[in-house]
C-alpha cells in the first residue's frame, strides 16, 4: 500500500505566471481607459480648436483693418484679406517677401525697419501715420498702430501691423477745413463790415470836433491885428487870444484822447485769441474775481450779495468768462448811481437750468438800478452803443461774444419793480471742475 500527500509543496512558477497575466490584463484594461479619456478629450480639444480658427478666420476676414505680421527680419509671415484689398496685391505675393516690401514708398517712414525695433526693445503699441503704393501705383496715407509678436517664451519673433486707409478721412478733413475757412472768412468780413461801420460813426464825432477847434485856433492865428486891435481898445481882452488858444488846444486834445481810447477799443474787440476750455465751478470763477467785483461795489457804494450753486459747472475759457461777468457786474454797479445808499444791491445768481430740453448753467447778474428803457433795449448789444458819457460801449457786444463763442446765450431780462437782470446761460458739463490756481490773476473788465 502506497500513501501519497495530496498537499504538495505550491508551484512558484505557474503561480507567478498567473498573478502576471492578471496585472498584465488590469494594467491594459486601465490604459485602455486612460487612452479613450484621453482621446475624448483629444477631439473635444481640436474640436474646440476647429471652431477657434473658424472663428478667428471669419474675425480677421471680416476686419476692415489691414493686419499683416512680419518676423524680425521683416519678411512677411501674415497679411489678412483687408490688407490685400488695400494694397492691391494677393496674399500669396505678399507672405514670404522681405523688404524692400513691394507696397512701401521709397522714403517713407518704416518703423519697424529701425534698428532699436528690430532689436524687439519696445513692446508698447504705437501708431504713426506713412505712404502706402497700391499694385497700380496709386500712393494713399495709411495710419499704422504696430504690436510685438510674443511667442510662450516671451521672446519677441516679430511685429504686427495693424493699417488703417486714412485717405477719406483726410479728404473729409480737408473738405471741413476749407469749409471752415470759408466761414471764418465770411465772419470776418461780416464783422469788419460792422466794426468798419461803428468805427466811422464813433470816429466822426471827436474828428469833427477837433477839426473846428483847430479851425478856430487857425483863425486867431490868422488875424494877429484884430487882436491887437482888441488889445488896445480894451486892456482886458489883452489875454483873451492865448487863453481861447489853450482852451481849444486843450479841447482837442482831449478828443483826440478819446477818438484814441475808440481805436484802443476796437482793438480789444477784434483781437480774438485762441480760446483754452477747462472744466470750470461757477461759483469757484466768481469767487476767484470777487476782490474785483467788491471794488466795483464799493465804488458805487452797492452792498454784494451772492448766491452760488456749487454743482453748477461750464466747459469754457476762464479768462474770458471772467470778463464777461466782470463787464456785466460793473454795468449793474454803475446802473445804480443815483440811488438812495440802502437800496443799492448788486447780486449775482448762478445754478442749473433747463431750457429747450437742454441742461444749462444760468449765471444772473441783478441790479436794481436805473433800468433800460425801450430804445435803448433793442441797441444793448451794439458795438460802440453807450449811454454814458466816457462810456465805450463794447462791453456788452463783447461779452456776447464771448458767451456765443462758448455755445451759451446772453440776454437782458426785465426786472419786476426797478433796475435790470442781465443773465447768460452756457451748456451744463457733467465732469468735475479744474480747481482755480491760487496763481491765476483775475482778468479786468475791458
Ligand atoms: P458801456 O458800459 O461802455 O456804455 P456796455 O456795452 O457795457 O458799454 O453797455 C452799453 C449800454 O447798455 C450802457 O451804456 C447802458 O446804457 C446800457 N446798460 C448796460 N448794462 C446796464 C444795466 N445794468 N442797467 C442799465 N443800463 C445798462
Amino acid at each position: 500500500l502506497r500513501a501519497n500527500s495530496l498537499q504538495t509543496s505550491p508551484k512558484l512558477v505557474p503561480n507567478a505566471l498567473a498573478a502576471l497575466l492578471i496585472t498584465l490584463t488590469l494594467a491594459l484594461a486601465s490604459s485602455g481607459l486612460l487612452l479613450w479619456r484621453d482621446t475624448r478629450r483629444r477631439l473635444a480639444a481640436e474640436q474646440a480648436l476647429r471652431e477657434q480658427h473658424a472663428f478667428r478666420k471669419a474675425m480677421e476676414d471680416s476686419l476692415m483693418t489691414g493686419l499683416c505680421a512680419r518676423d524680425l527680419r521683416g519678411r512677411i509671415t501674415y497679411v489678412n484679406p483687408a490688407f490685400c484689398e488695400m494694397t492691391g496685391f494677393r496674399a500669396d505675393e505678399l507672405v514670404g517677401a522681405s523688404p524692400p516690401l513691394p507696397y512701401r514708398v521709397p522714403g517713407q517712414r518704416d518703423e519697424a525697419q529701425r534698428p532699436e525695433q528690430i532689436a524687439g526693445a519696445g513692446s508698447a503699441r504705437h501708431g504713426y501715420e506713412t505712404e502706402f503704393r497700391r499694385r497700380d501705383g496709386e500712393c494713399f496715407p495709411v495710419l499704422i498702430f504696430e504690436a510685438p509678436l510674443i511667442d510662450e517664451h516671451g521672446r519677441q519673433t516679430g511685429w504686427m501691423d495693424s493699417i488703417l486707409d486714412i485717405a477719406e478721412r483726410r479728404r473729409v478733413e480737408e473738405i471741413n477745413r476749407r469749409q471752415q475757412e470759408k466761414l471764418q472768412g465770411h465772419a470776418r468780413m461780416a464783422m469788419l463790415g460792422e466794426v468798419a461801420s461803428a468805427l466811422s460813426h464813433e470816429l466822426n464825432q471827436p474828428l469833427a470836433a477837433i477839426t473846428s477847434y483847430a479851425t478856430a485856433c487857425e483863425n486867431m492865428l490868422r488875424e494877429p491885428g484884430d487882436a491887437r486891435r482888441e488889445r488896445d481898445a480894451a486892456g482886458r481882452r489883452a489875454h483873451a487870444a492865448p487863453a481861447a488858444l489853450r482852451a481849444a488846444l486843450e479841447r482837442i486834445r482831449s478828443q483826440s484822447e478819446r477818438a484814441g481810447q475808440v481805436i484802443r477799443g476796437v482793438q480789444a474787440f477784434v483781437r480774438r485769441r485762441r480760446i483754452e476750455r477747462e472744466p470750470i465751478a461757477i461759483d469757484q470763477l466768481v469767487h476767484g474775481i470777487e476782490p474785483l467785483i467788491r471794488l466795483q461795489a464799493r465804488k458805487w457804494e452797492a452792498q454784494l450779495v451772492l448766491d452760488l450753486c456749487q454743482s453748477a459747472i461750464v466747459f469754457g475759457d476762464r479768462t474770458m468768462l471772467e470778463q464777461a461777468v466782470l463787464n456785466l457786474t460793473r454795468n449793474a454797479a454803475e446802473a445804480m448811481d443815483g440811488l438812495p445808499r440802502a437800496s443799492r444791491r448788486l447780486e449775482i445768481e448762478a445754478g442749473p437750468y433747463h431750457e429747450a430740453g437742454r441742461d444749462w448753467i444760468r449765471v444772473a447778474v441783478k441790479d436794481c438800478g436805473c433800468g433800460i428803457a425801450a430804445d435803448v433795449e433793442s441797441q444793448l448789444f451794439a458795438p460802440f452803443f453807450t449811454t454814458k458819457p466816457d462810456g465805450l460801449g463794447i462791453g456788452l457786444s463783447l461779452s456776447r461774444s464771448v458767451i456765443e463763442a462758448h455755445g451759451g446765450k446772453l440776454r437782458h431780462e426785465r426786472r419786476a419793480g426797478r433796475g435790470s437782470v442781465f443773465a447768460f446761460v452756457l451748456p451744463r458739463h457733467r465732469a468735475p471742475a479744474t480747481p482755480a490756481s491760487a496763481a491765476d490773476e483775475p482778468v479786468a473788465a475791458a
